[in-house]
């Protein structure tokens, strides 16, 4: 039986990455986008014309309603959702005291409870199967903080707190829940980050380069496919945070 894989936010970036590797590796897909409607279609397109078992689905998952809707087209498209993968995310620069309340608020919902929204609803499924395998995007920021970015860096803590508390609470139930730290991945993120300092972290990596998605989409394919890793935070950073 062909597993399935809902990945949010995949319309773009390291999401739209994972979508192509896993359709190409024989999953069922299901693309989530909220704004880049463009983008997702065209993936869509894109894995079609392969021949590819796709789906798409608008959902804005800072949303409980929409969050629940998504995983239930989910269901309702392939009977299962056997991996998830919350990659949904949105990055702000701004110092700590300029932080508005709606900003902080925005970035929490989006960043972080979005990842509480989608997995408890998509547990319904995998506990009655006693099977499902949760990979949590969160960033090198989660693990060692990023100044000018403290809302970012504290929703992407919160995912590695809860990756590792619901790793405990799920592992007797055969449900695996693992996190990705990404380092510096070339996407649209990265837009507002001027080449100069783009350069500089580089030459800062251990390993002279940054990252691209398809280096993320290795790891979730890695993570999705393990069967004894639970509760870990791998971070594909080129030595950046070691
Ligand atoms: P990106 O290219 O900006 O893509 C972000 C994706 O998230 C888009 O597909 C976007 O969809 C989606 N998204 C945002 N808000 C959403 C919402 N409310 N509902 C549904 N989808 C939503 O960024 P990326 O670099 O691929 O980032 C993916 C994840 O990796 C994020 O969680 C990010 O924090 C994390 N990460 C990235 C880096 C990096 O250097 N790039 C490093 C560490 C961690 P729409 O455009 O359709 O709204």
């Amino acid at each position: 039986m062909k597993k399935t894989v809902l990945i949010t936010g995949s319309s773009r970036g390291i999401g739209r990455e994972c979508a192509r590797y896993f359709a190409k590796n024989n999953y069922n897909v299901v693309i989530n986008y909220n704004k880049s409607e463009k983008e997702a279609n065209l993936l869509y397109n894109e894995l079609k014309d392969k021949g590819y078992s796709v789906r798409i689905f608008k959902a804005d998952v800072s949303n409980r309603f929409e969050a629940n809707s998504l995983v239930n087209f989910t269901i309702g498209e392939f009977e299962r959702i056997d991996i998830l993968i919350n990659n949904a995310g949105i990055s702000q620069n701004k110092l700590f005291t300029d932080i508005t309340d709606e900003e902080w608020l925005n970035m929490i919902n989006t960043n972080l409870n979005s990842v509480f929204y989608v997995t408890q609803k998509s547990l319904q499924y995998m506990l009655e199967n006693k099977n499902g395998k949760i990979i949590n995007i969160s960033s090198i920021w989660g693990m060692v903080g990023g100044s000018f970015e403290v809302h970012y860096s504290t929703a992407k803590a919160g995912i590695i707190g809860m990756t590792k508390s619901l790793a405990k609470e799920l592992g007797p139930s055969n449900i695996q829940v693992n996190c990705i730290a990404p380092g510096i991945i070339k996407t649209d993120m990265l837009n507002d980050i001027d080449d100069e300092i783009l350069e500089c972290l580089r030459e800062e990596t251990p390993l002279m380069k940054i990252g691209n998605p398809i280096d993320i989409a290795k790891c979730a394919f890695f993570l999705a496919n393990d069967e004894f890793i639970t509760g870990q935070v791998i971070s594909p950073n080129g030595g950046f945070v070691i």
